[in-house]
């Protein structure tokens, strides 16, 4: 597996979907795949040695992540922008570091 940032990411399913959809199309397809999600997690359905993903939680966010992008990319939003903006404003609400400052130990 190779690191990818967000950006990247992003592009990558900016350029498969190729703007197949709707912005509303997306947004209905991201609510069904929080419904597959909510399933996955009910039924606590994990990913195992098999490594068959089908149904499971590790699917279902994905998919949910999926149309995220989607949805971003039907505005022309950058979504990795938009995370270090929404991180510096949590910060300064939660009267914290931003999490792009803490170090890992
Ligand atoms: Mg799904």
């Amino acid at each position: 597996m190779k690191d990818i940032k967000i950006s990247d990411l992003q592009r990558l399913i900016k350029t498969l979907d190729n703007g197949n959809g709707t912005t509303e199309e997306y947004f209905y397809k991201l609510t069904e795949e929080v419904g597959e999600l909510s399933k996955a997690i009910r039924k606590n359905i994990r990913l195992d040695k098999t490594d068959n993903i089908k149904g499971t939680i590790e699917e279902e966010l994905y998919d949910v992540l999926c149309y995220v992008f989607c949805i971003a990319n039907s505005y022309n939003i950058n979504l990795e922008q938009c995370m270090y903006m929404k991180e510096k404003l949590n910060a300064e609400k939660y009267n914290r570091k931003s999490i792009f400052d803490i170090e890992e130990e």
